[in-house]
Formats: C-alpha cells, structure tokens, sequence
C-alpha cells in the first residue's frame, strides 16, 4: 500500500465516521417532576425550518405545549394560548418543525393529575446535516484520490507486451512473466 493508498483509507474511514455521527441521533435528556398545578419549560433556539425530534414520558398524563418566544411571554398559568403545538398525552413522540427562526419553549403542564408526575424529555436534532456534508465531501475526495493514483500507476506501467508462453498482459521491460515465470527477455527496469 503507497501513502496515496494509505491516505485514502483514512479518508474513507473518516468520511464514514461523519456521516454516521452526523446521523445519530443524540438527544438532550432532561428528567423532571412536576406536583400538581405546575409548569416546566425548556427553551431552545431553532433556524427557520430546522427539525427537532421529542420524546416526552410521564408516570401519568401531561399537557405538553410548544410555543414560540412571543406567545410564551403573554401565557399566563392556566391561560393557555397560541401554542404551536398541543396535546395532552403519557407518552409524547414527534418531530417539530420551526416555522420561523428564534426562541422556542417546550412548556410541560401538570394540569390533569392530582399527584406529582415525573417526566422524561429527551430532544435533539433530527439530522446534523453540516457533519453530514463534510464526510460526503470527505469521503469524494477520498475517491477522487484513489482515481488520480490508479492514473498515475497506469501511466508508469503501461502493460505493452503479451507473454510468448502463456498470453497474459506484461510489461516490456521485465525481465520474468509474473504468470507463468516464463524469461522474458526484457532489461528488468
Ligand atoms: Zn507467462
């Protein structure tokens, strides 16, 4: 293996590791209790059109909401509204999606059990596209690499000759038939 080989390897092996981390999906996890009456938040920001995956577990029913930065700032307890997104449920999976850039709250409401519920958010990105790129591009230039050396090694040892004894494709210079150990005759440059 020369050190374009050797060098391509590792680029292969690189560009494969961006991509499957730029895949993973590697959620936020955040575990808490709420007693009866009481409302949680997280906050995150998100670009416009940006993709973030949520599972939310709760030992009993909880009212789950999304809201952007504006409507979060005129809810009250109780008065919910403009949420993005709502649903009361004990179990919550979905994929949001940022209508438009900016501040996000992930409001969690204990508002249906008369006991305390404890809950498990875990959220993420759905894709790390920009990790993504890089390998794809990692790994083009990793083929690209391999293409140009395999030219190069053609060029050098261009297969000109046939062997008289068994037929396979030799170079006229070497001295033996790689195939068969026939002489060739050649100056064995
Ligand atoms: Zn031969």
């Amino acid at each position: 293996m020369n050190s374009v080989e050797f060098a391509s390897l590792m680029l292969i092996i690189l560009s494969v590791i961006l991509v499957v981390v730029g895949g993973m999906y590697n959620p936020n996890s955040v575990v808490d209790t709420l007693p009866p009456g009481e409302i949680h938040s997280i906050s995150f920001s998100l670009k416009s059109g940006e993709e973030v995956n949520l599972l939310v577990r709760g030992t009993d029913y909880f009212t789950l909401y999304i809201f952007n930065e504006s409507s979060y700032e005129n809810m009250t307890s109780g008065n919910f509204t403009s949420a993005l997104y709502e649903t009361t449920a004990e179990r919550v999976n979905i994929t949001f999606v940022a209508p438009e850039g900016g501040k996000y709250y992930l409001v969690i409401a204990n508002i249906n059990s008369p006991g305390f519920i404890q809950v498990t958010v875990e959220y993420g990105r759905a894709n790390n596209w920009p990790i993504i790129a890089t390998g794809v591009a990692v790994g083009i230039i990793a083929i690209l690499l391999v293409v140009v050396d395999l030219r190069r090694v053609k060029r050098e040892v261009p297969l000109d000759s046939r062997c008289p004894a068994c037929g396979a494709q030799v170079n006229s210079s070497w001295k033996f038939c790689p195939h068969c150990r026939n002489e060739l005759g050649g100056d064995g440059k």
